[in-house]
């Protein structure tokens, strides 16, 4: 499906038919040499079909498109290193491309989630299974961009680092980078100041609620860089928000404010579960599972995949909760994390 948004913008929505997101957008932006495709979709047939379809029908060649990646997550990632050409740039964020490049690092987490609970067989499964995602990446070209980055080098491949404060120009439009972590360590948005529109990515959608993640021995405070980067994008002025997901819509402000609220609420929800049982301390699988989480099954019939997403926003909140002294946590004899609710003073 093609929308067009303005002259030289289309959205090209590719679907996810058995995910429930059922689909994720890219956008395209049309320039006279050179155009450039915000997101890519996942690499699967349907994605790549529907993809190589609207480019046509845009009268586009691959080999004069550039990529550019709001975050790593498969569903806006997977498909680039695929379709890019050797002519074709990738543009990704530093922090993301650092974590995935270093080959078997993504394996490090899981052995964390024992000391939240997790079953230890199933932590077991998760690293023996290498997630597809990862199988079909050009870790080496994302580790070269790195290298070249870090030593401030021309990049070699096509693989190149973005970071804040970023201009692509392309026909009428000229586009700012604006980093937005919290979503993911790296995320990135453009803005594009003339037609007050900003290239969302998975920041701010209007029917979703973004997941914020902290994966098991990850030493970040996502939810607190997430709640600054609502008020950096606040702050713009914004006629359109272009979202991952779902369709264009206007009110980002108000959106932001039910973004936060909705975190607020789930903090109030965490600190009533840390206070049941006469507030002993309890592990974060065992308070993910007291929460109310906004999917169909009751927790005992979710997928241990589920469980360990629901494990990582529930330990993306008890951070925040401990960094704002409502919470802490104590490394039992067991060799399991507890954690318990600090009452105001
Ligand atoms: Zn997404």
């Amino acid at each position: 499906m093609i929308e067009k948004i303005l002259p030289g913008i289309f959205r090209i929505e590719l679907p996810l038919p058995d995910l429930s997101l059922q689909a994720v957008n890219t956008y395209l932006l049309k320039g006279k040499k050179r155009s450039l495709l915000i997101d890519s979709g996942m690499n699967r047939p349907e994605c790549k079909k529907a993809l190589n379809n609207a480019l046509q029908e845009l009268d586009i060649k691959l080999k004069d498109v550039d990529f550019f990646i709001t975050h790593l997550h498969e569903d806006h990632f997977g498909l680039a290193p695929e379709m890019a050409a050797a002519s074709s740039k990738i543009y990704i964020n530093a922090p993301e491309a650092a974590f995935w490049g270093v080959p078997g690092r993504w394996k490090e987490g899981f052995a964390h989630g024992k000391r939240n609970g997790f079953p230890a067989a199933e932590v077991d499964r998760f690293i023996r299974e290498t997630p597809e995602f990862l199988k079909n990446l050009p870790l080496e070209e994302m580790k070269g961009a790195v290298e070249a980055y870090t030593q401030q080098k021309a990049p070699r491949g096509r693989i190149q680092i973005c970071g804040e404060g970023e201009t692509f120009n392309i026909g009428a439009y000229s586009l700012q980078t604006i980093m937005t972590p919290g979503h993911s360590s790296g995320h990135l948005c453009l803005y594009e100041p003339q037609q007050k529109l900003l290239f969302a990515g998975d920041h701010i959608l209007e029917t979703i609620t973004p997941a914020i993640f902290l994966w098991p021995g990850e030493d970040r405070n996502p939810l607190r860089e997430y709640l600054a980067s609502l008020d950096k994008v606040a702050a713009l002025d914004v006629n359109l928000v272009l979202p991952g997901h779902r369709r264009p819509f206007k009110d980002h402000f108000g959106r932001v404010l039910e973004l936060k609220k909705h975190h607020l609420q789930r903090e109030h929800e965490i600190a009533s579960v840390l206070n049941t049982d006469g507030g002993g301390g309890k592990n974060a699988l065992k308070i993910a599972s007291r929460v109310s989480w906004n999917i169909p099954p009751p927790w005992e019939q979710f997928t241990m995949e589920l469980k360990w997403m629901a494990l990582a926003e529930t330990l993306a909140h008890l951070k925040f909760m401990e960094y704002q002294k409502r919470v802490t946590s104590k490394l039992l004899g067991d060799g399991i994390e507890y954690y318990y609710y600090v009452p105001k003073a």
